[in-house]
């Protein structure tokens, strides 16, 4: 209002001094009877006009050139005008800020969750997803923003699932050619949107088959010699048997027996060895105590069909190793009794100890046995994995041994290293980690 009424005010004051600058003009020019002042004061009037409309346009200019720079400042009704459009520009420019930092931060958020987010439009195009979301469903967050997902994502299960009407619990997917099994949610909201969460289950499902084929694999190794039990107490039931005979029904039956006794107290030493705290290294075991443990296996195991060589005892005096006794005893009398059992009779045996300079300790055995061939190397450590599975039952096998084996290396940070030629033999290394050896005086 101020402005309002300087303003009119100073084209007032304009109009009139034109107008009494006319008139003595005028009084010169035509006597005291003139239009002088007339003429003046619309002179005044127009030069007052062309000032507020020169205003007006660098007003508008500066509104059409993206207000970048700061608004003109006029005492007038204009400057005003410019002013108050300025400030409203600030004031929004400010609200919008904060709205993007709030909507910035939200984001950051949701990408920060270890699900995939994937937000489309009513026409199932993307309109953002998180970077998890986009490894799931092998998309690119800011190329494919826009897209239509199906164009995309073209798997026939998952185009039919964003299709469906939305699901209450979440589907089981197997994406390929990534491999993922992936947990899906579809869920719509607003008009027609549909947000689309998604979790990596691979993991899950790979430990649940693990579990599964665990559970069938020990109903088999237990349920063969059950039934073999069975068929032997049905025929002393059932026949009359000689002495010669119910002795040796009686020499069977022991062997079942014992197979059964080993799968279950393997399993119940693997049960253990995961379900137990790492063995603390502050527990010292000599190693020539474990090596004469080991001997003592083999020979028996062997009887005499084999050639068996040992350390010498001054090469392993003093060594001693830090870990559980009866886990390490179990893991070199393992691969001590596998080279027995897969090595033919006549063969040799040689197991090694040695340091290395970087203060490692390896624990060898070498066969000259059936060996290995190259493909089945990295699954020797899996539960129940036979790469000969009668041979192993006839020996005694269980398939958890090299699990076992696995386990006592892994919880007392060492290696376990397998070279295998078929035919040939193999060699089984544990190579024990320097801060796990120390030698006493
Ligand atoms: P198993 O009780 O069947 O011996 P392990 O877990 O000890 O089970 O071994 C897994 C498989 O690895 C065995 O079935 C066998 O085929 C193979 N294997 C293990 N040690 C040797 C070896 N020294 N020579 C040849 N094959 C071996």
């Amino acid at each position: 209002m101020y402005f309002i009424v300087g303003r009119t005010a100073f084209s007032l004051l304009i109009t009139s001094l034109c107008a009494v600058l006319g008139h003595l003009l005028g009084l010169w020019w035509w006597g005291p009877l003139n239009w002088g002042a007339w003429i003046g004061a619309g002179i005044g009037v127009v030069l007052a006009g062309v000032r507020d409309g020169l205003r007006g346009h660098r007003v508008l200019e500066w509104l059409r050139s993206g207000h970048s720079t700061g608004a003109p400042r006029y005492r007038s009704a204009w400057g005003e005008l410019a002013y108050r459009i300025e400030r409203a520009l600030v004031l929004r420019d400010k609200a919008l800020t904060g709205e993007q930092q709030r909507l910035a931060e939200f984001l950051s958020a949701i990408e920060a969750s270890p699900n995939g987010v994937l937000m489309l439009d009513a026409k199932g195009h993307i309109t953002w997803c998180n970077s998890v979301a986009a490894d799931h469903f092998g998309l690119d967050p800011e190329r494919d923003r826009g897209q239509r997902v199906t164009n995309l994502v073209r798997m026939p299960a998952f185009v039919e699932l964003l299709q469906a009407p939305p699901q209450a619990e979440p589907v089981t997917l197997l994406f390929q050619p990534l491999g993922l099994m992936l947990s899906i949610l579809v869920r719509s909201y607003g008009q027609g949107l549909k947000l689309v969460l998604s979790q990596d289950v691979t993991e899950r499902h790979r430990a649940e088959g693990m579990r599964r084929d665990f559970v069938a694999n020990v109903s088999h190794e237990i349920r063969t010699p059950l039934t073999v039990l069975a068929g032997f107490v049905e025929t002393m039931a059932s026949l009359p048997l000689t002495d010669a005979e119910r002795q040796r029904v009686l020499g069977l039956m022991t062997q079942q027996t014992r197979r059964m006794q080993t799968l279950v107290s393997d399993l119940l030493t693997l049960a253990q060895l995961e379900g137990s705290p790492r063995p603390m290294a502050d527990h010292w075991v000599e190693l020539a105590d474990l090596l004469a443990q080991v001997a003592g296996e083999a020979h028996g195991l062997s009887q005499g069909r084999h050639r068996l060589g040992f350390p010498a005892d001054e090469e392993v005096a003093g060594v001693q190793i830090g870990g559980a006794q009866s886990e390490l005893l179990s893991a070199m009398t393992n691969l001590a009794t596998n080279a027995v059992r897969y090595t033919p009779e006549g063969g040799s045996i040689d197991i090694t100890w040695c340091t290395r300079d970087s203060g490692e300790g390896v624990y060898e055995v070498r066969d000259t046995g059936v060996g290995i061939e190259r493909q089945h190397l990295p699954r020797l450590t899996e539960r129940f994995y036979r790469v000969d599975g009668s041979r192993s039952r006839e020996t005694g096998g269980t398939g958890l041994g090299l699990s076992i084996v696995k386990h006592v290396v892994q919880r007392h940070g060492a290696q376990l290293e397998v070279d295998s030629e078929p035919g040939k033999g193999s060699s089984f290394r544990i190579v024990f980690p320097a801060v796990r050896l120390r030698r006493s005086a």
